[in-house]
């Protein structure tokens, strides 16, 4: 069989650990067999980015932004542990945060739903995809300790003046915090999400706390309100999906009465905190995919968990695991899909989508890896490791 042709290519970070084992299984089985890939490699595993002075993550964005499409492996973000374990130059920052900076993008992460995996949420059929603001906030808070009685006053200095407020008169000891964000950004995580929302035809709610915050959430919620009347409203109107401004709080009770089916736009700790809450009512780490897309429609898949460490151990040691390779199927399957429509390489996409269903349709079988088969409550399931896993899916593929 003739296999699938690509023009532009797909932008490579391979990683580490297990999901670097699982990352070359996936291209060896499931992949170059069908399609005829073509990437730019770029090798974040952690060896080669201290080789590289960390050079090599900031080429990879760089692509990115060049190509509009990546795919990425999960990737060690050292600690003080790992540049021991590595005997690492320095303490490297996380490629994802180097990554997010460069597209200055927002992240979108969205469970797989399975058969059989019933969400701890009843109600919930559809998958919810958390869109984080991934700048600002307390993320780039300045926070002190009061030692005793004082004044704390947040000063702005501008062109055309100075403007004292007070914080707070201390009587005795205490903390005080500042935080910030910039109408650029804000401006950036509303348009990611509206397209977002056209790109997969769902609704888009947005939670804040504006009647506390009414400077610096209302200044979210008016970029979301303006951006959206200028630029969306027609297209969302069209495509009959819609956008819902509330507040935080009747988001969360609303978000959890649901059905699902819809994208929650979060601030920057909200979304933090909602994707795991999301994450584990919905049955696993290994079934959320991520993806980062930056106001200008680039975008880069990822699997949303990290880089499986101790089964990594154990594969060391010579031991099948069962590690659970879905989440980095479907960071292709979207990376492939994608590519596909902005190139009008319909085979390309439809490959993609082939992949995806011949995922699922294994799964259904009951033929999974041992961490869904511990939740699942099919009367049959059989677990595989990893390698039959993958060698099932592409039996799957290769009926359909
Ligand atoms: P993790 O790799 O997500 O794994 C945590 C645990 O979750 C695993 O030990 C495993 O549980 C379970 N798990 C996660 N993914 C699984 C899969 N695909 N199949 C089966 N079980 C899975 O998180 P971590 O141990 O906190 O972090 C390990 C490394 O990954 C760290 O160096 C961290 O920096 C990095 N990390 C990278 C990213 C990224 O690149 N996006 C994200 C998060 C973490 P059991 O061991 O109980 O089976
Ligand atoms: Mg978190």
């Amino acid at each position: 069989m003739a296999k699938i042709p690509m023009t532009t290519p797909i932008v490579e970070m391979d990683g580490d650990e297990m999901t670097r084992i699982i990352w070359k299984m996936i291209k060896d089985e499931l992949l170059m067999p069908f399609v005829d890939l073509k990437t730019e490699y770029y090798d974040l595993g952690l060896p080669h980015r201290d080789e590289t002075d960390d050079q090599v993550t900031h080429d990879a964005a760089a692509a990115a932004k060049k190509y509009g499409v990546a795919v990425k492996c999960a990737t060690i973000t050292p600690n003080a542990q790992r540049v021991e374990e590595y005997s690492l130059k320095r303490m490297y920052p996380s490629p994802n945060a180097t990554i997010r900076a460069a597209m200055d993008g927002t992240v979108f992460r969205a469970p797989i739903i399975m058969d059989g995996i019933e969400p701890l949420v009843p109600r919930w059929k559809a998958p919810i995809t958390v869109a984080r603001h991934a700048y600002g906030d307390i993320y780039k808070g300045v926070e002190f300790r009061v030692p005793g009685p004082g004044t704390v006053t947040m000063t702005m200095k501008t062109d055309d003046g100075e403007e004292t407020l007070m914080v707070h008169e201390y009587k005795g000891e205490g903390i005080a915090l500042s935080m910030h964000n910039t109408k650029k950004s804000i401006e950036s995580f509303a348009k990611a999400c509206f397209e977002y929302a056209l790109s997969t035809k769902q609704d888009l709610w947005f939670g804040a706390k504006d009647t506390i915050l009414k400077v610096y959430d209302g200044e979210f919620r008016a970029i979301f309100e303006a951006i959206f009347e200028a630029d969306y409203k027609d297209r969302f109107d069209e495509a009959g999906i819609r956008y819902e401004y509330t507040l935080i709080d009747d988001a969360v009770a609303r978000v959890m009465r649901s059905q699902g089916g819809f994208i929650w736009a979060c601030k920057n700790y909200d979304g933090d905190v909602m994707s795991d809450m999301i994450a584990t009512a919905f049955g696993s780490l290994a079934m959320m995919t991520s993806v980062l897309v930056s106001p200008d429609g680039k975008y880069e898949y990822e699997a949303a968990h990290g880089t499986v460490t101790r089964h990594y151990y154990r594969y060391l040691k010579g031991e099948q695991t069962s590690t659970n390779p879905v989440a980095t199927i479907f960071a292709w399957t979207g990376a492939l899909k994608k590519r596909g429509e902005l190139d009008g390489n319909a085979e390309l996409a439809a490959f993609g989508q082939k992949l995806e269903d011949a995922t699922m349709a294994t799964l259904a079988s009951g033929k999974m890896t041992g961490d869904l088969a511990a939740s699942c409550v099919k009367e049959e399931k059989t677990v595989l490791n990893t390698a039959d896993f993958i060698a099932a899916v592409r039996n799957t593929l290769e009926s359909m």
